[in-house]
């Protein structure tokens, strides 16, 4: 037996292990330098995410999951949409509706409409997609780790219904040094203006006001 193959394999099997270990372990880490943050973008928003939990109870209370088939999001979206938001795609940089978009608002979840970035913390990466450095609620993104091609990356899912959005790296800008590499395919705009109206809807079509209701129910017994 040639021992030093099986040990040089032995090794970098190790390295493997611990870096997606170590990956794991820091997978929320970088999400903790924006919590102090996301009250005041919520609150620019419009979105009533944060008061209607903190009345509610934010420990017991977790958004609820948007299931549905995938005839029913091929149905829903576009080709190109349901490539990059179902099938994990990625869209040509410089290619999308958002990555020179610079309307006051907040752009949504294109599958489950959820409200995932604010017009306040998106910037000019140059890279041609568009990049934000917080999202609106961490509590309504997914961090996965991601090692296709090579390279270890974390995509950002929509913790609700799973979509794909792209991904998160530490090269931002300040405060927080993240940018959220998004997919302008996996978002949809909303104007600032129609979002009281627009998350009264989203709510009640995910099933929050249900939920809620179940989370008030249970506590006051
Ligand atoms: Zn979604």
């Amino acid at each position: 037996m040639d021992w030093h193959k099986v040990v040089s394999k032995l090794f970098i099997i190790m390295i493997i292990v611990s870096a997606i270990g170590l990956f794991v372990l820091a997978d929320d880490e970088p999400l903790q330098k924006v919590e102090t943050d996301v009250d005041i973008v919520t609150k620019k928003a419009k979105t009533g995410l944060s008061e209607k939990k903190t009345k509610s109870a934010s420990k017991s209370l977790a958004f609820p999951r948007f299931t549905r088939p995938d005839s029913f999001w091929r149905k829903k979206l576009t080709q190109g949409q349901y490539y990059v938001a179902r099938k994990k795609g990625t869209e040509p940089a410089f290619s999308g509706a958002y990555w020179s978009h610079h309307d006051d608002g907040v752009y949504t979840c294109v599958c489950c409409g959820s409200p995932l970035f604010d017009s306040e913390a998106k910037f000019d990466s140059g890279t041609g997609w568009p990049s934000y450095w917080q999202v609106v609620d961490k509590s309504l993104i997914k961090l996965h780790p991601d090692i296709t091609g090579g390279v270890i990356r974390k995509e950002v899912n929509c913790r609700i219904c799973g979509a794909h959005m792209g991904h998160v790296f530490d090269d931002g800008p300040r405060p927080t040094g993240l940018r959220f590499c998004i997919n302008s395919a996996s978002i949809k705009f909303v104007p600032r203006k129609k979002m009281p109206e627009y998350l009264e809807k989203w709510r009640e079509e995910i099933g929050l006001p249900a939920l809620e209701k179940a989370v008030n129910g249970a506590i006051s017994n």
